[in-house]
C-alpha cells in the first residue's frame, strides 16, 4: 500500500465536530479528545479521528505480527483500544 503520512504524530485535539472513530467506528462526540491524522494513502488525501486508545492500539497493531499489508478498513470494527478486529479474541474484547 502506499500510505504517507502528512500529519500522524498522535496530536491530540478536543472534537468540535462529532466524528466516529477510524478504528472502532464507535463515535467521537463533541468535546471528547481525540487523535487526530492526515494522510494520504494510494494519492488520496484523508484526514481521521480516533480515541486515544486506539491509536495506540493501531501503532500496536502496524508494529505487530497480525498486519496486514493492506492496513486496516474503515469503520471495520476493529476492538476499540486494541490492535485486532472485534470478536477475533473474544476475550481480550472490551
Ligand atoms: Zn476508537
Amino acid at each position: 500500500m502506499s500510505y504517507e503520512p502528512i500529519d500522524d504524530s498522535g496530536r491530540i485535539v478536543q472534537l468540535r465536530k462529532a466524528a466516529s472513530c477510524e478504528w472502532c467506528g464507535q463515535q467521537l462526540a463533541v468535546g471528547e479528545q481525540a487523535v487526530t491524522r492526515t494522510y494520504r494513502i494510494q494519492g488520496e488525501f484523508h484526514s481521521g479521528r480516533m480515541h486515544p486508545e486506539c491509536y495506540s492500539a493501531m501503532r500496536d497493531y502496524f508494529a505487530g505480527p497480525d498486519c496486514d499489508a493492506d492496513g486496516f478498513f474503515d469503520g471495520h470494527a476493529m476492538a476499540r483500544g486494541k490492535p485486532y478486529e472485534a470478536g477475533l479474541h473474544p476475550q481480550g474484547a472490551s
